[in-house]
């Protein structure tokens, strides 16, 4: 909530120093023009900070909700920018079409906008390019390398146009604010970008170990090369670089499966799904690796809870059973159920594992397979609305916590279930391994 309101300041500051300024009103469509652009460029400097990359930010509120915030605050960032020169243009729509369109063309030909203009086709380019990155064919680190220069470009080249031409921004301290927040942007990438890597390159680790621990499962475990290993909450996660060098944007976000007593081992459970992964089962002992993190708030620490419910999809079940495993060391007190759902048994991860949890721990757990050999014997099915009402009968929710960990779909729809059995937002802590 402080960190919302904070934003919301943030993005009205440039709206008050217009206004302290008692300049004369232009007609409304000028004024709502400055007005939307002005909050729209607050907030698009503000998203080199919600880029998922900030501990101190995704720790606190989560990545889901980091990702999610920066994906609609985009959307509105879009509209914002482009209303910008359309409204300059509308007055004369009205009265006489043609006339807005040689305004407009007028506008986009002018030298003195040319660093606006070059902005405004960037920042038209770079959202939609994110949204469906996905159904082009462009390699996940082409994107990541293409969506960070379209963002710095635009937002140097946008700090240009306002200085240059923006109603307002004569007035030193207008300018100066915009300075200031294009710098702390910038400075943003650097700290991630070079900072960072340097940082890692003096706490390298070693590959100690990769075995398969499921149908497209692999285990990786990693250790220290001479320093301490990272310190961390169970069920966190990590940026991993795995054999290139830290200034490469070749990392993938891997939830840690180990728990912190396990260190100076840190263990992450990989799904054959893509390009790197397919080729996770090759990585060898020796491999240098570098770890960016811990990141998230998927974990318990410092939550007071009457029990906890896990539900795991596939992969999904990485971060929750480093949470089980730190639970077991701590011996935990308190009523713990799983529910894990997978599409065929050879999939599900750690059973031996889970099995033994029960003689140390207040533990019931349920397999779900929605494809099941002959010899299945548990329960059927998706993670359907009935299956958790089966699961879950006897909890209220109202004490109890929930972790919810998997593919999308499942993920929506466990998270739909869970609302209808009257479970609040708040009692429901989830992390999704896809964006978008
Ligand atoms: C918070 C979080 C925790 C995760 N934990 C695990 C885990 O414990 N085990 C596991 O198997 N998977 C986990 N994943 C998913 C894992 O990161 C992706 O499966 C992996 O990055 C896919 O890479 P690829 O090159 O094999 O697949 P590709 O086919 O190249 O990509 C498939 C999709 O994965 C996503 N992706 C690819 N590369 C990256 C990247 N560098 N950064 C972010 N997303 C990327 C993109 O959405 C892409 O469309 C996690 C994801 C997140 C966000």
């Amino acid at each position: 909530m402080v960190l919302f309101a904070g934003y919301g300041v943030l993005c009205l500051v440039p709206l008050i120093l217009a206004a302290l300024q008692g300049q004369p009103l232009r007609n409304i469509s000028r004024e709502l023009s400055s007005g939307l652009v002005m909050v729209g460029y607050v907030m698009m400097l503000l998203q080199f900070v919600l880029s998922g990359r900030f501990e101190w930010l995704s720790g606190r509120i989560g990545i889901d909700r980091t990702m999610r915030f920066h994906q609609v605050a985009s959307w509105a960032i879009l509209a914002f920018i482009v209303v910008h020169p359309l409204l300059y243009a509308a007055p004369r729509l009205i009265p006489d079409p043609a006339d807005a369109l040689v305004a407009l063309n007028r506008m986009f030909s002018s030298p003195n906008l040319r660093s606006g203009v070059i902005a405004w086709w960037l920042m038209i380019l770079l959202v939609p390019v994110a949204v469906f990155r996905d159904r082009l064919p462009f390699r996940y680190e082409l994107w990541r390398l293409s969506h960070g220069l379209f963002a710095i470009a635009i937002a140097m080249l946008g700090t240009h146009h306002t200085l240059r031409v923006g109603s307002y921004s004569a007035d030193p301290w207008l300018a100066a604010f915009w300075i200031a927040a294009t710098a702390l942007a910038l400075l943003a990438m650097i700290h991630i970008y070079v900072f960072k890597p340097l940082m890692q390159l003096s706490a390298p680790y070693r590959v100690a170990l990769n075995r398969k621990v499921a149908d497209r499962m692999w285990e990786i475990t990693v250790e220290p090369e001479r320093n301490e290993a990272i310190r961390f909450a169970a069920g966190q996660f990590v940026w991993l670089n795995l054999g290139h060098s830290p200034f490469s944007l070749t990392e993938h976000p891997f939830s840690i499966s180990s728990a912190p007593a396990d260190r100076p081992h840190v263990i992450f459970t990989i799904k054959e799904s893509g390009d790197f992964t397919n080729r996770i089962g090759s990585i060898t002992v020796g491999t240098r690796a570098y770890l960016d993190g811990p990141h998230g708030n998927f974990t318990l620490a410092g939550r007071k809870v009457a029990g906890v419910v896990f539900i795991a999809g596939g992969v999904g079940f990485a971060p929750i059973m480093g949470m089980l495993r730190q639970l077991k060391v701590e011996r935990y007190p308190h009523p713990l159920r799983l529910i894990y759902g997978n599409r065929i048994e050879t999939q599900i991860l750690y059973r031996q594992e889970i099995e033994a949890l029960r003689e140390v721990l207040d533990f019931e757990v349920h397999y779900v397979v929605s494809e099941p050999s002959d010899e299945w014997t548990g329960l059927v099915g998706e993670l359907t609305p009935s299956i958790l009402d089966k699961c879950l009968a006897e909890i209220r929710g109202d004490e109890w916590l929930f972790f919810v960990c998997g593919p999308p779909p499942m993920m929506n729809s466990v998270e739909r279930a869970l609302f209808a059995r009257g479970i609040s937002r708040n009692r429901i802590v989830s992390e999704r391994f896809k964006y978008n």
